[in-house]
């Protein structure tokens, strides 16, 4: 059975993405199969990880719909993980899924049908949009664990807080083993007294674990999506990357 981890924090622009792909190149670098799903309209993950959502004639828009099976959507990346790739096809799945019973069961179905394959996964990391509407509430049913990543600036608990009402409610109604790791510091700058101070305050509000090492800002995170190429592949040995390694190491441990 893979170990299923969804990255998701409602806020956007505090690396959901790039964790996942990070820790997607990571885990594969570790030996392990891992399948990374982009349940974001905007795909950037799917970008960033140079396939083109245009030329796709199937991804996971149909899988969530029940449509194809989902081995028929799964894509090979250039940096190693497989990836359930997202086109702007995603954007309509969320309406399209309303009207259907046992709607947020749907990501969490078509991962239990990919024990049927002959290629079945270590690891499954699931980045979501920057919404708390069906697709993730899809992520977060489907995962076994929760890693949040925060961007340490003022005002970023409140969005954890809202965060924390969802993963209570699919505690209580479709994923009562949902686990929250805790917060991964992401943009992290060592330097200030702010961002140690956001951190102290989300842990004190909410007795959440955070994750370290937190990661660095680093430009060739920033340039790594626009080449197709994960951070982890170009810049394989810096610093923001190594500690992508180290949450990899646990994760592995983790999985078991
Ligand atoms: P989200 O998925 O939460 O919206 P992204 O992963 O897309 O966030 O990251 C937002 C922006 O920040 C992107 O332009 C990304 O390249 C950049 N970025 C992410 N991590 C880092 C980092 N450690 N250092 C510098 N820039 C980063
Ligand atoms: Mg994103």
């Amino acid at each position: 059975m893979a170990h299923v981890l969804a990255v998701a924090n409602q806020k956007g622009g505090v690396a959901k993405t790039t964790t996942v792909a990070s820790l997607g190149v990571a885990l594969h670098d570790l030996g392990r199969r891992v399948l990374l799903v982009d349940l974001d309209p905007q795909a950037c993950l799917t970008f960033s990880l140079g396939v083109d959502p245009d030329t796709l004639p199937v991804s996971v828009h149909e899988i969530l719909l029940g449509e194809v099976p989902i081995g028929e959507a799964i894509v090979p990346t250039a940096d190693g993980p497989s990836l359930l790739p997202a086109t702007i096809d995603l954007a309509t799945t969320e309406s399209m899924l309303l009207t259907r019973t046992g709607r947020e069961y749907a990501l969490r179905n078509a991962i239990a049908d990919l024990s049927a394959l002959d290629a079945p996964y270590d690891h499954i990391v699931i980045d979501c949009p920057p919404s708390l509407g069906v697709l993730t509430v899809n992520g977060l049913t489907a995962a076994a664990d929760l890693l949040i990543p925060l961007q340490c600036e003022t005002l970023s608990h409140r969005g954890v807080g809202q965060l924390l009402n969802t993963v209570k409610d699919i505690q209580k109604m479709t994923n009562p083993g949902l686990t929250v790791l805790g917060v991964l510091p992401t943009l992290y700058d060592a330097r200030t007294v702010h961002s140690r101070d956001v951190l102290d305050d989300v842990t004190d509000r909410y007795g959440l674990p955070v994750l370290d090492p937190p990661i660095g800002r680093s430009v060739r995170f920033a340039e790594a999506p626009a080449a197709g190429r994960s951070a982890l592949t170009t810049a394989g040995r810096t610093k923001g990357a190594l500690a992508y390694r180290e949450h990899a190491e646990f994760l592995v441990a983790r999985a078991g």
